[in-house]
């Protein structure tokens, strides 16, 4: 089995990996960062959103492995103190795997430059730098509602727990095949409205944002800013891939979600 170890830069992180590296090397694992089968991510979700967009072209391929150095998170289902487990639990080479749904975003740039089809694990959030933000949103072909306010947030089920729910959406379940769609901080009043609630959609549908042209945005995709800020239009669906995770200890969702917020 080949492994890639990847680590986030705190000390104790660092400290981790060496000693994880050390124990994988002892029982005859092949360390590979170019092709792996497995990457072990050390630090915090957000070092898993780190691997998972480092070898988003592998995903086919790909399990991931979450350990924690801090307290346990949503995708790292293993503490910094348990490794020899984990290194025990990978010699058994079960290709056991738990699989979670992602969002396909397309964006649309009005500077000329080529489209692009991105991916995201948590959520892809787009807010205009200056003013506030207008949008017309479709929901599939029709047109839903013109949005007013300082941006919008599109998110996958494991994304639920992240920003969308600061922004006051639902916890998804992962096994719920959907994306939601948040507002942030919209403009209700007697002359602009918006749904003002999450919204939860289906699989087979799609969200489309037709940006007001001439305005410059922030569109953020997971820890990652887009740096074109000129986009004209996004359009978001549940994407054919997932991300895998090894599933030798799975922590039952809501198990999870009772720990880390109640
Ligand atoms: P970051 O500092 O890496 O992450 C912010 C916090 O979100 C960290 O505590 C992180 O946990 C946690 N987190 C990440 N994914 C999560 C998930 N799926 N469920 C529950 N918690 C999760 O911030 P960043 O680099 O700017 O962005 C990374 C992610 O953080 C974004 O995708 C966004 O969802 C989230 N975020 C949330 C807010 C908010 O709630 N107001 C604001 C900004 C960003 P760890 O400590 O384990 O890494």
């Amino acid at each position: 089995m080949k492994i890639s170890i990847f680590s986030n830069e705190k000390k104790q992180s660092q400290k981790v990996a060496k000693e994880l590296k050390y124990k994988l090397k002892e029982q005859q694992f092949i360390i590979d960062e170019k092709t792996p089968d497995v990457v072990i991510t050390i630090g915090g979700d957000g070092t898993l959103l780190s691997a998972f967009h480092a070898y988003q072209d592998q995903l086919a391929t790909v399990r991931f492995i979450g350990v924690h150095t801090g307290h346990l998170g949503f995708y790292t289902d293993w503490r910094d103190y348990d490794i020899d487990e984990l290194v025990r639990s990978l010699k058994e080479e079960t290709q056991k795997s738990v699989s979670y749904p992602l969002l396909d975003i397309e964006v649309v740039y009005s500077d000329g430059s080529d489209s692009e089809l991105r991916l995201a694990l948590n959520e892809a959030s787009i807010k205009n730098i200056h003013h506030t933000m207008v949008a017309n949103v479709y929901i599939k072909t029709e047109l839903f509602e013109c949005y007013r306010g300082d941006g919008l947030s599109v998110s996958t089920p494991t994304g639920s727990t992240a920003y969308s729910k600061s922004l006051g959406g639902a916890v998804l379940h992962p096994r719920v095949n959907a994306i939601q769609l948040n507002e942030i901080a919209s403009i209700n009043n007697r002359v602009y409205r918006s749904l003002g609630s999450p919204m939860i959609i289906a699989a087979d549908e799609w969200i489309t944002f037709d940006m007001k042209e001439q305005e410059e945005y922030r569109l953020t995709i997971d820890n990652y800013l887009v740096e074109n800020p000129n986009i004209k239009q996004l359009r978001f669906c549940l994407s054919d891939k997932r991300i895998q995770f090894a599933s030798y200890r799975h922590t039952h969702f809501w198990k999870r979600v009772r720990d880390a917020f109640i």
